[in-house]
């Protein structure tokens, strides 16, 4: 699933063809992605809305409609993509929400296993939504000390914690595994064991991970595609993520690979990492 570097770049991506716009005419292809919503509301409440705003929540894009926001979830294989053209039949095939603007272009939701979501609320769904999500990670008021709470709350692994969305937004399984080397801390440790000085640790890691990985224009290992369609580059720059079996880059220690602290895989290094 993408989390937040790849939806933060997504969103970049879109943002400027979408501010401003207004929704000509709105399609949905299948109503197996709509959470809380019928078609006929969607459609009917999106069709004439204009977009004040376009931003990113955890690891989701949010269309900011006035007195809606519409919410994209993007699943394993879900995109959300502005076209200047006419779209390929594969395209067509695989486009979940078609929405046509005011300038010609076309915002597409494409999702090939539609294991994404979207949602449509209003403000006080939006607050409730909000609510129920952490801290962002790269807001600038996110503090180690705000990190040190929620890890200390817990008796789950610290790495289950860390994905926990409503302990913190947007890190998921690639950016938690790499975060947790980049700290020299075992994903399996109880959270509430670590020291102040691992919060510290974790806290600038995951920060500065975050950060490279949106400069890298997030990962790619199969799906993931910008929002003009071009794959990720971060992927060359893990340390853990995807490596199980190889030498540590740090070290040369053989990467040990694991299912036992969540069902994602764990990759990490008995030698760099306690
Ligand atoms: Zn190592």
């Amino acid at each position: 699933m993408p989390e937040l570097p790849e939806v933060e770049t997504i969103v970049r991506d879109i943002r400027p063809a979408l501010f401003g716009r207004t929704f000509r005419h709105v399609s949905l292809s299948h109503d197996d992605v709509l959470r809380g919503v019928s078609r006929r509301t969607l459609l009917a409440q999106l069709t004439g809305a204009t977009v004040h705003d376009v931003f990113r929540r955890a690891k989701h894009a949010v269309l900011d409609l006035g007195a809606r926001r519409l919410v994209v979830q993007p699943g394993m294989t879900g995109s959300l993509i502005v076209y200047r053209r006419s779209l390929s039949d594969d395209e067509r095939k695989y486009a979940v929400l078609r929405i046509e603007l005011d300038n010609g272009t076309e915002l597409v939701y494409r999702d090939v296993r539609r294991l994404g979501t979207l949602l449509l609320l209003d403000e006080r769904g939006w607050a409730a939504y909000d609510r129920a999500i952490g801290p962002e990670p790269l807001a600038d008021d996110f503090t180690a000390e705000q990190l040190g709470t929620a890890l200390r709350s817990s008796r789950q692994a610290v790495k289950k914690v860390l994905m926990d969305q409503r302990h913190l937004a947007g890190v998921g399984n690639i950016y938690a595994n790499e975060a947790l080397f980049a700290a020299g801390i075992d994903p399996s440790k109880p959270a509430a064991r670590l020291s102040a000085d691992d919060h510290r640790r974790l806290h600038r890691e995951i920060r500065r991970i975050l950060s490279a990985a949106v400069a890298s224009q997030g990962t790619t290992f199969r799906d993931y595609r910008t929002g003009t369609g071009q794959p990720g580059n971060f992927q060359l720059e893990l340390f853990v993520y995807g490596r199980e079996g190889e030498p540590c880059r740090r070290c040369g220690t053989r990467l040990a690979g694991t299912h036992a602290i969540d069902a994602r895989i764990t990759v990490f290094c008995h030698r760099c990492q306690s």
